[in-house]
């Protein structure tokens, strides 16, 4: 409700300005659409905006959040994320990023290989705690989106394969200091289509149902972020999130989970604007040029 003349005549240019209203709308947009879910988790993730303005007014619409750095992390805190709704990602985390992690007290390790399983478990006995852990999937699906944002095919790098996550679970669940809750997979991101998200989801049913029968307990399932957003209106429109929230009702039915979600720039994308003031307006042979202070 405040004209960016206003703001840009106060605090100079050029400046991002996000719409406190906007992020709140998307939040509750969000909320609504996973609302006949039963206790859903739904973690902001922080990359998509790590501002801590930002974090704290989703954090106070209830909010949780997912980082994949220590530097993440404590900026979800600072913002007043509650421990207990903080997930960390992430196929690069240090030994102090894991041991932060523990200290900090957060909900869950996505857990991406066996030698972050390992490390983390000898962190955690030494610190006489408990990690509880979802195991990152890569389910090998492809996303149809960039190849740069695209994180479920067999080529990328984030996730255990498919065909090798039970036996990790089953190990996972002999050692110190570990605590297996459930899988989690992200297939990438501004996802157009629900087709790849159902795949992926529909293989995670599956391997939650071998996981159960091999006497695993699964009592988690985090089904990552991805959906896209609207940058051109010419072109058709994303899938809503209503859409996608009856899509997951849909094949999630009788999981027996808690679901966790990790949206991000479907909160964040289209919640704020650059700012930037013309200096100057230049006419080239071929073109006209719009010099920013940007
Ligand atoms: C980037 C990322 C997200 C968010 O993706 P969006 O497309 O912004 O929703 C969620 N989870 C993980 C692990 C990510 O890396």
């Amino acid at each position: 409700g405040v004209p960016l003349e206003r703001i840009a005549a106060e605090v100079g240019t050029p400046a991002y300005v996000y719409s406190a209203a906007t992020l709140r709308r998307h939040a509750q947009v969000v909320q609504q659409a996973l609302s006949g879910l039963d206790n859903p988790l739904i973690a902001f993730a922080v990359k998509a905006n790590p501002n801590v303005a930002v974090l704290r007014i989703l954090a106070r619409q209830g909010l949780g959040a997912d980082v994949v750095s220590a530097g993440e992390m404590q900026r979800a805190l600072a913002a007043g994320v509650p421990a207990d709704r903080i997930v960390f990602s992430g196929v690069g985390k240090t030994d102090a990023e894991l041991a932060a992690a523990l200290d900090a007290g957060i909900l869950q390790l996505n857990v991406e290989s066996e030698s972050e399983l390992f490390r983390l478990s000898r962190i955690a006995d030494s610190r006489q705690t408990v990690a509880t852990i979802a195991i990152r999937v890569n389910p090998d699906v492809d996303a149809h989106t960039l190849a740069k944002i695209s994180t479920g095919k067999a080529e990328n790098k984030f996730g255990i394969p498919l065909d090798r996550v039970e036996a990790l679970y089953a190990t996972a669940a002999t050692l110190p200091g570990i605590r297996p809750a459930g899988i989690a997979a992200h297939i990438g991101s501004q996802l157009l289509d629900l087709a790849p998200l159902e795949t992926a989801y529909g293989k995670l049913g599956a391997l939650m149902a071998r996981l159960r029968a091999g006497g695993q307990v699964v009592e988690r399932v985090d089904l990552g972020g991805g959906l896209g957003i609207s940058y051109d209106p010419a072109l058709p429109a994303p899938p809503t999130p209503a859409a996608y929230g009856a899509m997951v009702q849909r094949v999630t039915a009788g999981w027996g989970v808690r679901l966790m979600f990790e949206p991000g720039r479907l909160i964040a994308g289209n919640a704020g604007v650059l700012v930037a003031r013309v200096i100057t307006v230049k006419t080239g042979l071929k073109r006209t040029f719009v010099v920013l202070d940007a």
